[in-house]
């Protein structure tokens, strides 16, 4: 291994984010627009360029690996991947391989994520209403996604629910939700709703927005709640439920909070590295890559580089009902 990657604020960066695909079999408003127009393949990283880009931050310290998109499992043969990825399971060097799926794909490729050696899968899940699931995938259907989370715990995957907290829709989602998880000891948690999208001075976008604050205290008025301290170095907070023995996480991206403790970095598809969700600056890791197919040295360095720019927070601000420090890109091209 190499020397490890610490950003300029002395936080080790250990955690990558690698977004496979910008493609998508679903169309969620709050991520896509209907007619999305998807990058050509020669802009996308092969499998192969793939492995190499993330073998180069594991060599460099990265301890887990999430792999997401758009939908990471509708890339053709992304479990070549995932079984490329196996090694460094195997070495020790890479603590956690993982995925975040819509779970549309689960039944076809639960076993053999498991062969592969991941261990958990987050499933980004809104409602248990098949209209409303459709209302808000636009193309999703939800008993397949159900049939996939069923395939995917028998195959021994820990899943946990990820459901975007959006005013309205998901008030009357809460209870039976959290009431689902808990009988299949599923952890769950919120999202608040970003401001992601070249659409997003929308007013419908922030008319969405459902505090976590509320959320919370939904969980506060029917359950007996306590505060858990752990922290994964991200922008989740947790609260365990009394009655259920359930993890509730709120996932907060719009405040500073989480900034001093971030240990990630995302890569999109076609390998720039984005340093922070709520920032523009990146660094195209695509060029010395493909320029140097015989060195990863090029590479190392325009890693540490990017790193050394790792900005100390982001600037999402929706207190004065305009979306500042909005980003112009979507959630599926950095990945989320
Ligand atoms: N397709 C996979 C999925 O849906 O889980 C992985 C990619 S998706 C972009 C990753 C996560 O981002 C999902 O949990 C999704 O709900 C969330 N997401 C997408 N757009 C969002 C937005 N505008 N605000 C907050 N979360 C968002
Ligand atoms: Fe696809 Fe995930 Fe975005 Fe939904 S949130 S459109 S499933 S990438």
């Amino acid at each position: 291994m190499t020397a490890p990657l610490t950003d300029p604020f002395a936080r080790a960066i250990t955690y990558l984010r690698v977004s496979v695909t910008d493609r998508c079999d679903f169309r969620c408003v709050y991520c896509m627009s209907e007619n999305m127009s998807f990058l050509p393949k020669k802009e996308l990283l092969t499998l192969e360029e793939l492995d190499r880009m993330c073998s180069a931050f594991v060599r460099m310290g990265v301890q887990k690996l999430r792999i997401t998109g758009g939908e990471p499992l509708v890339r053709r043969g992304v479990m070549t991947f995932f079984r490329a990825m196996t090694r460094h399971l195997d070495s020790g060097a890479l603590k956690e391989l993982t995925l975040t799926t819509n779970g549309s794909q689960l039944s076809r490729f639960a076993g053999e994520l498991y062969d592969a050696g991941v261990r958990r899968v987050n499933v980004s899940l809104d409602t248990l209403d098949p209209d409303k699931f459709a209302r808000i995938t636009r193309w999703g259907r939800l008993p397949q996604v159900l049939e996939g989370i069923d395939a995917a715990q028998k195959a021994g995957l820990r899943i946990k629910i990820n459901a975007v907290a959006l005013k309205e829709f998901s008030e009357a989602e809460l209870p039976r939700i959290t009431e689902w998880c808990a009988e299949r000891g599923m952890d769950l948690t919120w999202i608040e709703v970003m401001p992601m999208g070249e659409d997003i001075g929308d007013a419908s976008r922030l008319g969405q927005f459902w505090s976590l604050r509320d959320v919370r205290a939904e969980y506060d008025r029917a359950f007996t709640t306590t505060d858990l301290t752990e922290t994964t170095g991200g922008p989740a907070r947790y609260i365990r439920l009394g009655e259920t023995g359930q993890k509730i996480g709120f996932i907060t991206p719009l405040s500073h909070n989480f900034c001093e403790s971030c240990n990630r970095v995302r890569l999109t598809c076609t390998g720039e590295l984005f340093m922070c969700l709520g920032q523009e600056d990146m660094a195209d890791l695509r060029t010395p890559l493909r320029d140097h197919p015989d060195s990863g040295e090029p590479l190392e360095a325009a890693i540490r580089a990017a790193i050394r720019r790792k900005p100390k927070g982001h600037d999402f601000d929706y207190s004065r009902q305009r979306a500042d420090g909005q980003m112009p890109r979507h959630m599926s091209h950095t990945g989320g």
